[in-house]
């Protein structure tokens, strides 16, 4: 569903994303793991077109999305759950799953309901509604955070950092939770993370980023034995 082409970005001299190319099949799980400052948020930010290339393309079931290095007007919809969770705290969970579709009108009320309880359900939250937002704890959250991105009926669904700040068995919860989705909803799912043991868990396949580059790429075991010497490092000092 998702193909990178070539794809460039620089900062002034600091070239971010270098010739990326990567084929994401529909109702793929699919991992970017790498060390910090290799641009792997960069690259999510291209998928949902907070930024825009030097040179390269995007497809969306061979839809392009930009033009001449500038976004085209958008034929698939994604969502992105933020490292934060981003959630409103004045707000109940039922309120902040439904903020979005209520703001952009995107169905009747009775809609909205249906697709607040139906997500909730999904992340294990049924009968959540009412709490108040700053009653939960992080994996509650980051919970309420994906059935809000659920909401959206998104095309695809994009993790940053989903497990920073959760501790390790809130960590494995969420494995479980974001797995079982993929059974749920099918939908495309990208994550971007550092943490290699959650992503070779739940993971179809998986790139290796490393200054700008996409060093490796494969399915869990190929990357557990990878050969690549900057993969092994990784792999040593992420799983001790
Ligand atoms: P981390 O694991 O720490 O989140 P990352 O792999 O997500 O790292 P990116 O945030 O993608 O790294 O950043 C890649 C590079 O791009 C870094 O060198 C960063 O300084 C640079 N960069 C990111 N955004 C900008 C920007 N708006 N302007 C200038 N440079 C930027
Ligand atoms: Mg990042």
């Amino acid at each position: 569903a998702v193909r990178i082409e070539k794809l460039n970005k620089s900062f002034g001299s600091n070239h971010v994303l270098k010739d990326i190319d990567l084929d994401i099949a529909p109702g793929e799980t699919f991992s970017i793991i790498g060390p910090s400052g290799t641009g792997k948020s960069i690259l999510l930010r291209h998928i949902i077109r907070l930024e825009t290339p030097d040179s390269g393309q995007i497809y969306f079931n061979d839809q392009p999305v930009f033009d001449n290095g500038r976004p085209l007007p958008q034929t698939f919809r994604s969502s992105m759950v933020f490292q934060s969770s981003a959630l409103f705290n004045s707000l109940t969970v039922a309120e902040n799953v439904g903020l979005w579709l209520r703001e952009h009108r995107i169905c009747p009320e009775a809609r909205i309901r249906e697709l607040i309880t139906e997500k909730l359900a999904i992340v294990g939250l049924e009968g959540t509604e009412g709490l108040n937002t700053s009653e939960l704890s992080g994996g509650m959250r980051k919970r309420v955070a994906i059935a809000r991105s659920l909401a959206m009926e998104p095309d695809l669904v994009l993790y940053d950092e989903p497990t920073a700040e959760l501790d390790p068995v809130t960590t494995d919860e969420l494995a479980e939770t974001i797995r079982s989705l993929r059974k749920k909803t099918g939908n495309t799912t990208i994550i971007v993370t550092h943490d290699l043991n959650f992503a070779l868990y739940l993971s179809d396949r998986i790139a290796m980023m490393h200054r700008g580059e996409i060093i490796e790429i494969g399915v869990p075991d190929q990357i557990r034995n990878s050969a690549n010497p900057i993969v092994q490092r990784f792999i040593r000092t992420t799983t001790k």
